[in-house]
């Protein structure tokens, strides 16, 4: 069974046990109506799956990420990494390089190893016995066949190029021979497909457009997203000013926009800028985001399919999978760019204010396909094409009412933005 079959046995028993339980709470609380059921009294949680580009494999929109499990008794790691499975999270980011924690991640897993995505890292690796990265191929092998056997599995669903960074690694990978060796084991089935992670931009595209990348693990969150692509921004998070964050930066934005348009997935880290942008003192907006507000704000940047959340606890699971039951005005995190506004001018931020639309267009999702579609507008990629038709409106059913560009804190032109969706996808 695949992944995509997986999901959808997965959404229909829920949907059967959700019915069940409908009945049951009817029973018990003879006054109760469909209407008056909220589906969160159960505690149920529908997960929603993305599809990572062509692989044919689907990820959850939630992901955990282990790094916090690491140096964790076994007992902590199994809880979350239950709790994950309980949620139906089906990818898990696994760079860490040390054999205790691998051997105990591939332990809680068990039986259940196959109803996971791991993006397992290569180039990850502890010679000083601490977290660090090496592009020599005879290290890298041995790193990786070490994360075959501590984890007690054959193959790893994505074999990511680790820490793609600089220029240099770029030029590494490839004169010291891991490049091949990516390949190779793809070509023998012993990675299903090729990833890469990177926090810098420009280096992430010189990856993508190699063509050989299915997925990249990017940082993405609004602080990031506002920072120039030329600066590293894990060293300098902690110092960057408030004057640093004007509106997203296009190098970044592109970056988005190329992988939809290329089928390349984004799975997310630093979803939560490490915890700082969720509280007032440590944020650089000066205002505490919520979990559900970071989650949301990446996964409506273009090619998101997965936010890969750090837990060490079954309640922190709890509490990033509660997104998947929030509000529109729980997700929303307008508040924290807002005040940005004159600077985002023109640019849809994807937030989706400007509903509703009485064409019953999703302006937001029109938009985004159109941007992505702009990067070439001669050579529009079939995948956009099929994901724009999908909608139930398109710019097309646009009656130009303009009660979106009224609402719209960003002053996009909207109508303009239908018309021009409607003759380019025409
Ligand atoms: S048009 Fe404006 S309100 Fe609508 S999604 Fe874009 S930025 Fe948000
Ligand atoms: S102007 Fe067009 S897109 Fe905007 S709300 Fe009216 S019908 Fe919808």
């Amino acid at each position: 069974m695949d992944d995509k079959q997986r999901s959808k046995i997965d959404s229909r028993s829920f949907i059967n046990m959700q019915q069940t339980c409908i009945l049951q709470y009817t029973k018990i609380n003879e006054n109760a109506t469909f209407s008056t059921l909220n589906f969160s009294t159960f505690n149920y949680l529908i997960m929603e799956y993305r599809n990572i580009g062509k692989t044919g494999m689907s990820a959850s929109i939630i992901g955990l990420g282990t790094e916090h499990l690491d140096g964790k008794p076994y007992t902590i790691m199994e809880e979350t990494i239950h709790a994950a499975l309980e949620h139906h999270i089906n990818i898990i980011d696994l760079f860490m390089p040390g054999d205790e924690v691998r051997q105990n991640i591939g332990k809680a897993l068990g039986k259940r190893r196959k109803d996971v995505i791991i993006q397992g890292h290569i180039g990850s690796v502890d010679l000083r016995e601490q977290y660090d990265v090496s592009r020599d191929l005879s290290v890298c092998k041995r790193y990786f066949e070490k994360l075959l056997d501590t984890l007690g599995t054959d193959y790893i669903d994505v074999g990511m190029l680790f820490f793609m960074d600089s220029d240099e690694a770029f030029e590494q990978i490839y004169s010291n021979g891991i490049v091949d060796y990516v390949l190779e084991l793809k070509r023998k089935g012993i990675i299903r497909a090729i990833g890469t992670s990177s926090h810098n931009p420009k280096v992430a595209r010189k990856v993508l457009e190699t063509g050989i990348v299915d997925l990249i693990m990017f940082s993405i969150n609004p602080a990031f997203d506002m920072t120039p692509a030329e600066t590293d921004v894990l060293s300098t998070f902690e110092e960057l000013s408030r004057q640093q964050y004007v509106t997203i930066d296009p190098i970044r934005a592109d970056l988005y926009k190329y992988c939809e348009q290329q089928g390349i997935a984004i799975t997310v880290m630093k979803t939560l800028g490490g915890g700082r942008l969720l509280s007032a003192e440590h944020s650089p907006f000066q205002k505490g985001m919520t979990v559900t507000q970071c989650i949301h704000y990446a996964l409506t940047r273009p090619g998101v399919v997965s936010t890969m959340i750090g837990c060490q606890s079954a309640k922190q699971i709890e509490e990033a999978v509660r997104y998947l039951q929030a509000t529109d005005t729980q997700k929303d995190y307008m508040d924290i760019v807002s005040k940005y506004q004159g600077d985002f001018k023109g640019k849809c931020v994807y937030c989706n204010h400007c509903q509703p639309c009485p064409a019953n267009i999703d302006i937001a999702m029109v938009n985004k396909y159109l941007d992505i579609a702009l990067l070439d507008a001669d050579h529009v990629p079939p995948s956009i094409i099929q994901h724009y038709k999908s909608l139930s409106s398109g710019g097309s059913d646009c009656i130009a009412c303009g009660s979106c560009e009224e609402k719209c804190p960003f002053s996009v032109s909207v109508i303009e933005n239908m018309k021009k969706a409607a003759e380019l996808f025409k």
